[in-house]
């Protein structure tokens, strides 16, 4: 059945504009041959699919013995192949307005460190989604070489939501066609509590030697508070450290151990990171983030701290706001800015910058920083200066930094993508940056940004910096009370 419109009718029955309606017809979202009069012909199913998107009625429907029936469409040699694009009913397709609010200005590339890498561009993503190019975006690997930094959306002038679309992409893609590194630190987690499959006695020995150690060392009766009942703040752990530099657990027990902290670790689903975000399974992030609530239920604790990572902050946080909003009003949810600052204020800890005579600059972290703003409502920018240039005598910032920071190349679960030479030259921006500043120390919050700097950018760009965590340099210019009291 083939009917006639006039695409301003069409537009005011739908709510949209009219130019909507010709960006649908130009596209091919809505099949249609440009009929005489100015008019156009669609297939009543076409028009009923519509209909079926926007929750209408048909406001015309096919008439059971119409004798009129399937007129032959003029040939069009130029016309859009419609089956091959695919029904606006595709699940990658989110809205219309996306498209449609979209200008192609290409912002978003000009901004992206990976734009034409292996063609990617947001602006083709958006549109091969709209045109319903389901099959083609699910088989690329544009959105696991794209690091969800967000850059891209800072500088949308119409506010697209390039992010959403591109966790939508990978979290349609068949398990076994992700990452493979990642969809396996995904399935352990869940199964063993940690990305890396730690066993738990192994991890409690760990705990416990490296306490006694600190003890011995520079924390006269330091013991490891594991599974400690009614203990104030549950402190989670990147599976990262126990496995590959366990001494860097420390920094942290040091500062709590300064700072008269009551704190426990859990000895069972302790990871903190959620990979889940990565591999764009929503299930297995809540599942995630669920474990953090039992934990803090089961121990009795009123506040989480999730350390050495942003995405850890970020991942949790977003799941508990999207799944377990009454949590927020159970547990205070620190980040390690947020805790570091109340200490210094409350005069738990004193620092000494004199310790540090480099030149130290601060690298954001995407999710800390313009993620958390987008989506949360504050970013850190300011509180990470405020702490670092508490440690060192002589600082710089990079340019651009804070909400126009540059990724570092490995974001999003790029570390641990088989995409290495793609997040080589995603860094190199965040290279030249450093390189330019000067800067001989690079302090971060955020273990991905870490072992990019450290392990790859450095030897990459011939950079010879010292990159530590936040939180290491503020262990390094803690001040013992003794000495803080000297006039
Ligand atoms: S910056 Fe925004 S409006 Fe411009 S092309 Fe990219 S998504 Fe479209
Ligand atoms: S999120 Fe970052 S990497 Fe991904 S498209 Fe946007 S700017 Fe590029």
């Amino acid at each position: 059945m083939i009917y006639e419109i006039k695409v301003n009718e069409l537009a005011e029955e739908f709510g949209v504009h009219r130019n909507t309606i010709r960006n649908w017809i130009n596209s091919g979202a809505l099949p249609a041959q440009e009929g005489p009069g100015r008019r156009y012909q669609i297939q009543w199913e076409d028009y009923k699919r519509l209909c079926d998107k926007f929750g209408r009625e048909p406001r015309i429907a096919p008439e059971p013995n119409n004798k009129t029936e399937a007129p032959s469409l003029p040939k069009n040699e130029s016309a859009l192949p419609s089956v091959r694009l695919g029904l606006k009913t595709n699940p990658l397709y989110s809205q219309p307005a996306m498209a449609d609010i979209c200008l192609t200005c290409g912002s978003c590339a000009g901004a992206c460190p990976i734009s034409g890498v292996d063609d990617l561009d947001p602006r083709k993503i958006i549109r091969m989604a709209f045109l319903g190019l389901d099959e083609e975006l699910l088989a690329s690997d544009w959105p696991w070489k794209c690091t969800m930094c967000g850059k891209c959306e800072v500088v949308c002038p119409m506010n697209v939501e390039i992010l959403q679309l591109m966790r939508r992409i990978r979290s349609r893609r068949d398990r076994d066609k992700v990452p493979a590194a990642i969809q396996k630190g995904v399935v352990t987690c869940l199964e063993k509590g940690n990305n890396l499959g730690i066993p738990k006695d192994d991890f409690i020995i760990l705990l416990k030697e490296l306490g006694e150690e600190l003890a011995e060392s520079s924390c006269p009766g330091f013991v490891t508070p594991i599974d400690v009942r009614g203990a104030r703040m549950l402190v989670t752990v990147n599976s990262k450290q126990p496995f590959a530099e366990p001494e860097s657990l420390t920094w942290w027990w040091k500062i709590f151990h300064a700072a008269g902290e009551s704190w426990t670790i859990s000895s069972e689903n302790w990871e903190g990171v959620n990979w889940g975000i990565y591999s764009g399974d929503y299930s297995a992030m809540r599942t995630m983030a669920e474990r953090i609530i039992d934990n803090i239920e089961r121990l009795n604790c009123t506040a989480l701290l999730l350390p050495e990572c942003g995405h850890a902050y970020y991942a949790t946080r977003y799941a508990l706001e999207h799944w377990f909003p009454e949590s927020l009003n159970q547990f205070k949810i620190y980040t390690v800015f947020d805790l570091l600052l109340e200490y210094l204020q409350e005069k738990r800890i004193t620092l000494s910058p004199v310790v540090h005579n480099k030149l130290v600059t601060f690298n954001d972290s995407c999710n800390y920083g313009r993620k958390s703003l987008k989506t949360f409502g504050h970013g850190y920018f300011e509180e990470a200066r405020s702490l670092t240039q508490a440690c060192c005598t002589k600082y710089v910032d990079l340019i651009p930094d804070r909400e126009e920071n540059y990724c570092c190349g490995a974001g999003g679960g790029a570390w641990a993508s088989p995409f290495g030479a793609e997040r080589v030259f995603h860094g190199r921006i965040k290279a030249r940056q450093i390189s330019e500043s000067g800067a001989k120390l690079v302090i971060t919050s955020c273990q991905n940004c870490k072992d990019q700097l450290e392990k790859s950018l450095n030897r990459e760009f011939n950079l010879n910096i010292e990159v530590q965590f936040l939180w290491e340099l503020v262990a390094k210019a803690l001040v013992k009370p003794e000495e803080a009291r000297q006039p």
